[in-house]
């Protein structure tokens, strides 16, 4: 089985705390009630591509050439009336580095990231560089997420939660390394590194699940149905980003569901392949709404599956029936 290198956890840890640090700079300076009152998604724009650049360029210092798919390219970043952003993004990006950055070496970096891996079963990175924008903007939960895949699978997974709460303080890195478990730890490094183990619960009743915030991403009728089935009685943990797939690996939540909302969509890779790699590692299991393992082999998106149930591991064929019973019926 393919294994990531202590080198390549140490370049994912940097890449993400950094990249988190930059999302917060810019949650602080730009995120105003104004932005939030008029739903003016600028300061989205300037942190994901500053975080996308953060991590593109920690990942190639420390690595050297890294195929990296992102989910953003800087096309809307090279025009002329784009050149405020840039300003703003390649300053962040500098601030993240502590060092001088220049606006060309930022467009660089993006599109760096912008690639389909080619061959797709190749040994590839993914980065979601603000994954849950929406919770990013209400100063909710979001999530830096990169993941490395390697024949199909995620061996490697770090997600950077800036507000996330670990031992009572707001902040929290999760790691995975296929083969070695999931570990968790403070962001700004104030506490030591623990494992993060799945709920050991070995039945769904008195299970909590999670699912999204938003109603457009996860169908929440649907899961609602599904609770009752499997005799779950607490109300749903709604959070957005792959802080859902953290809340499982470290037992706050026992199963994330989310069911497709309409027919054509498809799960993008980034949206899942860090969060799986930490619930997988920590001991859980994580399928489509069929059962059927994630195939992270065919480029930009999880193309052969819909919809995405993970677990504790414990009961996961009876939550699958119960998805199918009620997406069925
Ligand atoms: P969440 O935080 O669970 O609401 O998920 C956020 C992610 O949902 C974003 O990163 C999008 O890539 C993804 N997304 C956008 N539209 C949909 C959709 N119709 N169904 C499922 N996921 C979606
Ligand atoms: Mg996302």
């Amino acid at each position: 089985m393919p294994h990531a290198s202590a080198d390549e956890l140490h370049a994912a840890l940097a890449a993400v705390t950094r990249a988190a640090s930059v999302c917060q700079s810019v949650h602080r300076s730009l995120v105003t009630q104004d932005t939030i009152t008029k739903k003016d998604k600028s300061p989205v724009t300037v942190a994901d591509f500053a975080s996308q650049a953060i991590v593109s360029i920690t990942l190639r210092d420390a690595l050297g050439g890294v195929q990296l798919v992102g989910e953003e390219d800087a096309a809307d970043l090279r025009g002329d009336g784009a050149t405020e952003t840039l300003g703003k993004v390649t300053a962040h990006v500098g601030d993240g580095l502590e060092r001088t950055a220049t606006p060309d070496e930022v467009l660089e970096a993006i599109d760096a990231a912008a690639v389909d891996p080619d061959p797709p079963t190749g040994r590839f990175w993914t980065i979601d560089p603000i994954d849950g924008t929406k919770g990013f903007l209400r100063g909710d939960q979001y999530a830096v997420a990169l993941g490395l895949i390697e024949d199909g699978k995620p061996i490697l997974g770090v997600l950077g939660c800036p507000n996330l709460e670990v031992d009572g303080r707001k902040g929290l890195l999760m790691s995975a390394v296929a083969g070695q478990g999931t570990t968790v730890r403070a962001l700004d490094a104030s506490l030591d590194t623990t494992k993060a183990q799945v709920d050991p619960a070995d039945a769904p009743t008195g299970a909590r699940f999670c699912e999204s915030v938003e109603s457009g991403h996860s169908d929440q009728g649907s899961s609602a149905k599904i609770a009752e089935l499997l005799g779950i009685i607490e109300p749903p943990y709604r959070i957005d980003s792959q802080c859902k797939y953290a809340a499982v690996a470290k037992g706050d939540a026992t199963i994330y569901l989310r069911l497709p909302t309409r027919p054509g969509y498809v799960e993008k890779i980034w949206d899942h392949a860090a969060g799986a790699a930490c619930v997988t590692c920590a001991g859980g299991t994580v399928t489509d709404i069929e059962g059927k393992p994630l195939d992270f082999a065919h480029g930009r998106t999880l193309q052969n599956n819909r919809g995405i149930i993970a677990t504790n591991g414990k009961f996961h064929d009876q939550v699958v029936s119960a998805v199918q019973t009620v997406l069925k019926g």
